[in-house]
């Protein structure tokens, strides 16, 4: 069933390692809040796809709108989609957004769903991240949710961090846990290109963390989560038996979603369109009915390169029949060579990785892409 998604563009600062598209500035959050409220009423129409099963508030940090802006959007996406009654809709927050009140005022909007980006609860981790929350904000925040009746709710941790060993990594599951958290987004810290963090690594001033910890700290996750009883059902997310996330899922099992808002991708099917990365031009190209987006229709072999790379992330898989060019008549070698090394299982006419292959997700992926 397909999904909804809305980018808000906007955070208080900008964490050294994030790559996301946003702005530090809110001088044109009006602007743009108005240009999104008429981008769905333009798109809406031409997204005939059933009911909505999902609606996500991403960004950037939601958090920071007010509820009445919130309330101005989801009337608006309730007004021009049929949603379903049963529909996930997930809030992103900050740990520095969260009250009591802020809680009762997004359950009464009929937010399900929160999603805080909480990433570590360490000050000196939150510092050394350049995020807006302290440690103790963060610890605050996961306590009232727990408390405030969402049906589902999940945080954000970053491992991988320089000099993280297995004690910090553990203090931070345990504290989770501890909280009643039915699900979590674990995802080991990456350096990417023109982010602060990719200056402080290039001028020597931050050393990355080695593959040998990374991994060791990717498997303690999984025994931690398995023992807890979270289905580990992507490689980054776990969740406890009935708060599997509905809106990540059609990103990763090709349903079609619209994506509103600066930087948001939309995929209706068979073509890809994603929006400008640019408060300004974004909703400029919005008042002036000018073009604001590109868009590709991906060939039969970039989209099974495509569902491979998400698929094999996830439990259950890749189905080979389902894949628009045949894998196995290309990289039958490759796929039994993996089968024998215990990385892949190859079982009714589905490929999935194994626990040892959960480590090489990305790598194992590009081995069977398909080349032109
Ligand atoms: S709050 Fe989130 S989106 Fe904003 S800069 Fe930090 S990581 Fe990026």
């Amino acid at each position: 069933m397909p999904g909804l998604y809305l980018h808000i563009p906007f955070c208080r600062r900008a964490c050294t390692y994030c790559d996301f598209h946003f702005s530090t500035s809110l001088g044109t959050k009006d602007r743009v809040l108005k240009a999104m409220a008429r981008e769905l009423e333009e798109r809406a129409p031409g997204f005939d796809n059933g009911p909505l099963s999902s609606i996500y508030f991403g960004g950037g940090s939601p958090s920071l709108l007010e509820p009445r802006e919130l309330e101005a959007l989801l009337d608006r996406v309730r007004r021009l989609f049929t949603v379903d009654p049963e529909a996930e809709v997930t809030l992103e927050a900050n740990p520095d957004d969260i009250t009591a009140g802020r809680l009762a005022a997004w359950r009464q909007l009929g937010i399900t769903r929160l999603s805080l980006g909480t990433q570590s609860f360490r000050e000196d981790r939150l510092r050394f991240m350049g995020r807006a929350h302290t440690a103790p904000d963060a610890l605050r925040s996961i306590d009232l949710i727990a408390k405030a009746g969402f049906r589902s709710w999940t945080i954000d941790l970053i491992y991988g961090l320089p000099g993280m060993d297995r004690a910090e990594w553990d203090e931070q599951l345990t504290i989770a846990l501890d909280h009643g958290m039915p699900h979590l987004s674990a995802y080991c810290l990456t350096v990417e290109p023109r982010t602060a963090l990719a200056h402080q690594v290039a001028n020597g001033t931050v050393v990355p963390a080695t593959d040998t910890d990374t991994a060791a700290q990717f498997d303690r996750l999984m025994d931690r989560m398995e023992a807890a009883g979270f289905l580990h059902y992507e490689i980054s997310n776990f969740g406890l038996p009935g708060h599997l996330a509905v809106h990540n899922r059609s990103y990763w099992t090709g349903a079609p979603y619209l994506g509103i808002g600066p930087s948001a991708h939309s995929f209706d099917g068979r073509t890809r369109r994603w929006n400008v990365a640019h408060n300004v031009r974004y909703a400029q190209g919005v008042e002036e009915g000018a073009r604001y987006w590109e868009e590709e229709t991906p060939s039969p072999l970039e989209r099974t390169n495509e569902m491979l790379l998400t698929g094999l992330r996830t439990t259950e898989g890749v189905v080979l029949s389902g894949l628009p060019v045949d894998v196995l008549e290309e990289h039958g070698d490759v796929v039994r060579r993996y089968v024998e090394q215990g990385q892949l299982v190859h079982t009714d006419g589905r490929i999935a990785l194994t626990r040892t292959g959960k480590h090489f997700a990305d790598r194992i992926a590009s081995d069977l892409f398909l080349v032109p």
